[in-house]
């Protein structure tokens, strides 16, 4: 199947390791440009020279902290001189740390808005002007099962990530005019760094498994895959959905 990706601009954001990478490297070997960012410009050196390695196109980088305004204003400035406009958004970012209520203060709270709601909404509306214009686009918001199902330990997660899926599903009758789709995809336990971390940490995670009608814990590229057919000209008719890529582990009907 031909996804109509080889004359598409794509935005990751987050993907100098994990699922933002895993993303980028999806898209670039169905022959999309792809520009990736990260605080960190080694980390990004790394993922860009497998993304090259890949596809057509050159891919770019850029430095950027997503938690921080001034860095993601400069940072899309600098796409859009460059790109003049982005076909592909894939809002993206570092996990909050875990806990429960009692162990985050209001700050906290402010603080894992600006690094997970504030960064996709300003993404979106720097990058949805030139998709209004040109009439297409595809916006994929990554958040976690936690924005359907709270995941024990994961208050900050758990509060905020289902206001994404808030403003994308909104957006998706707001803008569904102009042929800009929004969809949210929310992964389960998908091997990542992360997920290598808390094994390593606690080896009973591993016992998580049980709970997943695949018994068995995610692959990164398993995870690209859906938010590349998302990305797609074949996916034109999918809009305004959450889609959960958890092997089944979440337990609601719809
Ligand atoms: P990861 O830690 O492997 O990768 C995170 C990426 O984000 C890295 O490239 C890192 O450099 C970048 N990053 C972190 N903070 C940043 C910032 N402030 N500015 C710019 N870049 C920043 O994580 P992952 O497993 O790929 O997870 C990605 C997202 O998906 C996270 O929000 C995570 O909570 C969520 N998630 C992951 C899983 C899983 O099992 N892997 C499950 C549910 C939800």
């Amino acid at each position: 199947m031909d996804l109509g990706l080889k004359n598409k601009t794509a935005f990751v954001a987050a993907s100098s390791e994990g699922l933002g990478l895993s993303v980028a490297l999806a898209l670039a070997s169905e022959g999309a440009q792809v520009i990736i960012c990260a605080r960190n410009m080694e980390g990004l050196q790394e993922a860009k020279q497998q993304i090259d390695g890949l596809g057509p196109k050159q891919c770019s980088a850029f430095v950027c902290d997503l938690s921080n305004i001034a860095s993601l204003r400069s940072t899309c400035q600098a796409v859009l001189k460059e790109f003049k406009k982005i076909d592909i958004l894939v809002t993206n970012t570092g996990g909050p740390p875990s806990g429960s209520f009692e162990d985050f203060d209001l700050l906290d709270f402010q603080k894992a808005y600006d690094q997970l709601f504030a960064s996709a909404l300003f993404l979106i509306q720097q990058f949805l002007p030139g998709m209004k214009k040109q009439g297409f686009g595809r916006v994929i918001s990554i958040t976690s099962i936690a924005a359907k199902q709270p995941v024990k330990g994961l208050i900050l997660s758990n509060s905020i990530r289902s206001g994404i899926a808030g403003l994308m599903k909104s957006l998706a009758n707001e803008y569904g005019k102009y042929q800009i789709t929004f969809n949210n995809v929310m992964p389960g336990y998908t091997k990542t760094k992360r997920l290598a971390q808390l094994i390593d940490t606690n080896p009973d995670f591993l016992e998580k498994t049980k709970d997943i009608p695949l018994k068995r814990f995610a692959e990164p590229e398993e995870f690209a895959a859906v938010v590349t057919f998302l990305a797609s000209e074949k996916a034109s008719y999918l809009t305004g959905s959450s889609l959960a890529i958890d092997g089944g582990c979440t337990q609601t009907i719809f």
